[in-house]
């Protein structure tokens, strides 16, 4: 049987545009890939990109008020968040440029309309066209999910922040995840007054509970009035215009703006997808196996759609992977274990491997941790403070985890994450020399277990 394409690519995000350019490019493949929204998807339009550049926007008070510490004569200034705006989406703009070079370089076809599932083979166009292809590569994203509280729909989602005609004076922030708290130490950065709601006992579940502490600690210091053990109840227009929101906690306020950050979902809706026999997990995920195959053989899916996790890197690797085992004959499972990640909060967290919590129940360990105050912001007069700790197995003496929270973990953590994957022990940490002065230094000169567990 013939096909118009050897591949078929839904989604021109990171892993779809990685898994088309990869197979035309390096194996010769004949490509093709639908996108019915913008080239580069969630990371470089809506997501990584947009927000890490906010980060850096919202982060030059600080700076200006240490620079004062430092004998500069310095203005913080104020903030044209038009101007900004206006580069941001032009910056964003060119990036979108690339995405579509990547492709028509590589000779990929690419349509800019949606696609759904017809049958194994075949894809249908919101054009009306059919493509048929060899093989079927779903890439399709995520998208936020509101949970269906009443007068949710005056609230934002990260998907808005970055369209906003003018920041808000107040936000109250529902989430205590990535989404939730990283927005909330940016739009704090930039001076608007940033309430945040979590309805569990602490911020960022699932990451290590000191480092999660300290975090939570840091952004209360800078000024987020954050309420733990918190949820909305109920929202409705105020007369002033604002948005009055009835929380958990009995009370009962205004914002002008309220920014949900609840989680993502897959978007595998409407795809036409379990019709052909590809079988979809909670949320709609797209179930696959290690080599991110579907139920059915010809179609494979990788990235958010999947719900593995949800990392930009991760969805290019999972593209990657595929393009090696069906275009280049090399079966290649996707390799989920020891993924360094960085939480773009103020102060940033940086982590790799287990948390304490999660390693406490494998077996016997020692935890290593400093937490001080560091050269820089300390001559500045703050009592900010960052935390450096090591996980090791008690047996084995490798590094189960490391968690840094620091202005720039996520630069060091990337660093760290090379020694925890290839298996370092503590004393392989403990006989490199530390690099001074620095607050990473730490992590190679912690000498006695704060505890062992
Ligand atoms: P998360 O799943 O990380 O967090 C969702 C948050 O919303 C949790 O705190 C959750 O609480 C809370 N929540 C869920 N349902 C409700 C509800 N009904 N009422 C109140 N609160 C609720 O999602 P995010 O949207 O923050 O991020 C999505 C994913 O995107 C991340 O998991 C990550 O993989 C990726 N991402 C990565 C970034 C990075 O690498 N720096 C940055 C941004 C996103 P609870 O904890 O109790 O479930």
């Amino acid at each position: 049987m013939t096909f118009d394409y050897d591949l078929f690519v839904i989604g021109g995000g990171s892993g779809g545009v990685r898994a088309a350019r990869v197979a035309a490019g390096e194996t010769g493949a004949k490509v093709a890939l639908a996108e019915e929204d913008r080239y580069g998807g969630t990371c470089v339009i809506r997501g990584c990109v947009p927000k890490k550049l906010m980060v850096f926007a919202s982060e030059f008070p600080a700076m200006a008020e240490e620079a004062r510490a430092y004998g500069w004569d310095m203005p913080t200034g104020a903030f044209d968040w038009g101007g900004f705006k206006t580069k941001l989406h032009a910056e964003l703009d060119r990036l979108e440029g690339i995405y579509r070079n990547i492709l028509k370089n590589n000779g990929v076809e690419s349509f800019d309309a949606r696609a759904r599932v017809l049958d194994a083979h075949t894809v249908e166009l919101s054009t009306g066209e059919r493509k048929t292809a060899k093989h079927i590569l779903l890439a399709m994203g995520g998208r936020p999910v509101k949970p269906g509280i009443p007068g949710e729909e005056l609230a934002i989602t990260s998907n808005d922040i970055f369209h906003l005609d003018k920041l808000p004076g107040s936000i109250l922030i529902l989430g205590g995840g990535y989404i939730a708290c990283e927005f909330a130490g940016v739009l704090n950065g930039l001076g608007v007054a940033v309430t945040q709601f979590y309805r569990g006992a602490q911020i960022l579940r699932g990451f290590d509970g000191e480092a999660r502490g300290l975090v939570s600690e840091e952004m209360i210091q800078s000024g987020i009035d954050l309420h733990l053990g918190t949820n909305i109840l109920s929202m409705e227009r105020d007369a002033s215009g604002g948005i009055r929101v009835k929380a958990s906690n009995g009370t009962e306020r205004v914002f002008d703006q309220v920014m949900f950050a609840t989680g993502r979902v897959p978007n595998s809706d409407d795809m036409g997808l379990q019709e052909v026999g590809v079988k979809l997990g909670r949320n709609g995920k797209v179930l696959v196996d290690e080599y991110s195959q579907t139920a059915v053989p010809s179609v494979y899916a990788i990235g958010d759609v999947t719900d593995r996790v949800n990392l930009t890197p991760v969805a290019i690797r999972e593209g990657m992977a595929f393009v090696e085992t069906v275009f280049k004959g090399n079966p290649t499972p996707v390799d989920h274990d020891l993924i360094p990640t960085a939480i773009f909060t103020q102060p940033e967290m940086g982590t790799v491997g287990m948390s304490e919590e999660d390693a406490r129940d494998q077996g016997p360990i020692e935890v290593y941790c400093s937490s001080f105050r560091p050269m820089r912001s300390l001559f500045a007069g703050s009592d900010a403070r960052v935390m450096m700790k090591l996980i090791v197995c008690a047996e084995t003496r490798k590094v189960l985890g490391c968690h840094i929270v620091a202005p720039g973990a996520g630069e060091m953590i990337q660093l760290a994450g090379i020694a925890v994957k290839m298996g370092a022990t503590k004393e392989d940490f403990d006989r490199t020399v530390a690099v001074h002065p620095t607050m990473a230094e730490e992590i190679v000169t912690m000498k006695a277990p704060v505890r062992r567990a």
